[in-house]
């Protein structure tokens, strides 16, 4: 390599061979398309070979990252009401059942070294927007197709938005209101020292499925710095509910760039074909889905999956064409 002080994609394709692979060898392999679509990326000049220069951005910013990940787990609102409480999504139509997400969490909080731990917590105020019991003191907005007397949990109704735009809102039952046992964290949960609480919904007027905006993107969360104080580049996903607020929360991460992982066996939902559908675009936007056992590994940087690498060389393409504008 470098023989000739140049990197051809034949050997380009190498070093992808090398390292997307599992921790017992196997190849992940990148697609042939993909791998050329990654070695355009890092060969700024177009040349059809990686300069030393080139070949260092490279390394420093993707291989660096695929062998060396720092990874934040994130453990999404498994609190009493979604469990055995209000909003019990053992109630729900997948008719699953919340507890089972504890052990395998617990599991992982004791055998995997993550770089930074979240829980997240639905955190309301008595008078929020998504709670049934409180429709009557809001405005409907007038393209809502159920009034407010007819209206049933879990029905999707329109409110008339903070900024008087129309806003979309599902119906919950009262659910974990601050300070109350529906909101703790369920007792069995581990909760490790040194990790962060999250808490959302805590404006009264919008509803927050994912930990790191609210559902009409006016106000981010503190996850966002702390993820950026601790230089996480992936980021692990579970909890409860897999196809309401995990779901968000794995869609926020993707687009905010992160690698980013969700781990199937600790999720437990609300609605089956909504559950696949989470999958589906979780898939769609280069995050992987896996099981507990196969975390450890990846945390690790012993199993190096060829999705988040390609995912991390799409996020260098943005931040080299912004470059190259400037
Ligand atoms: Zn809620």
């Amino acid at each position: 390599m470098f023989s000739d002080g140049y990197l051809s994609i034949p050997e380009f394709d190498c070093i992808c061979r090398a390292l997307f692979r599992n921790d017992f060898g196997k190849i992940y392999g990148l697609e042939e398309e993909r791998m050329k679509e990654v070695f355009e990326i890092f060969d700024i000049d177009g040349d059809a070979k990686l300069s030393r220069e080139e070949f260092t951005f490279c390394w420093n910013n993707w291989i660096k990252v695929i062998v060396r990940p720092v990874s934040a787990f994130l453990i999404i609102d498994v609190q009493n009401d979604f469990i055995s409480g209000s909003l019990s999504i053992s109630q729900c139509s997948a008719q699953q059942n919340g507890h089972e997400v504890i052990e395998p969490i617990n599991h992982l909080l004791d055998t995997v070294n993550f770089d930074a731990i979240f829980y997240s917590l639905d955190w309301h105020p008595s008078d929020h927007v998504s709670f049934i019991d409180n429709l009557s003191n809001r405005t409907l907005h007038d393209s809502t197709s159920v009034s407010s007397e007819e209206a049933q949990t879990y029905d999707t109704v329109i409110f008339e938005g903070p900024n008087g735009q129309p806003m979309k809102q599902r119906l919950w039952p009262r659910h974990c209101v601050q300070d109350s046992w529906g909101a703790e964290l369920h007792k069995d949960l581990k909760v490790v020292e040194n990790s962060i609480k999250i808490f959302k919904g805590t404006n009264p007027d919008v509803d927050s499925y994912s930990v790191f905006w609210d559902n009409k993107k006016l106000t981010q969360t503190t996850l966002v710095s702390q993820l950026e104080q601790k230089n996480a580049t992936d980021i692990y996903v579970c909890g409860l509910a897999y196809d309401v607020c995990v779901g968000a929360t794995a869609v926020d991460a993707l687009s905010i760039g992160y690698r980013t992982i969700l781990i199937d066996d600790c999720c437990r939902g609300v609605d089956l074909a909504d559950i696949e559908k989470t999958r589906n675009t979780v898939i769609k936007n280069h995050g992987v889905i896996i099981n507990s056992n196969q975390v450890k590994a990846m945390v690790e940087g012993r199993d190096r999956r060829a999705e988040l690498g390609y995912k991390l060389a799409l996020e260098l393409k943005q931040k080299l064409n912004v470059k190259k504008e400037d």
